[in-house]
């Protein structure tokens, strides 16, 4: 099986859903990957972004957003507004 996909890749990727592997990966200089588009839809989307909560992977504008300086998925910032009603 080959894929067409030739951006940045780790030799053994982690599971994108692994709690701090979003900025363990950006930190370290490579892309992460969002865990929302890989546990919900089983897509392999690339971003540079983290969420400062879980601290993994999201794809900006569309499972998370950044602002003042940090990120939150879309997950984290739902858990957040529910706690804040
Ligand atoms: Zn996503
Ligand atoms: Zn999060």
């Amino acid at each position: 099986m080959t894929t067409s996909f030739d951006g940045p890749r780790y030799e053994s990727e982690p599971d994108p859903a692994e709690q701090g592997i979003g900025k363990k990966q950006i930190t370290n200089g490579y892309y992460a990957r969002c865990w929302i588009c890989a546990t919900a839809f089983a897509r392999l989307t690339y971003t540079a972004r983290y969420c400062a909560v879980c601290e993994r992977g999201f794809c900006e504008g569309v499972h998370g957003n950044f602002s003042r300086n940090r990120g939150t998925c879309v997950v984290c910032g739902a858990r957040k507004a529910d706690k804040a009603k």
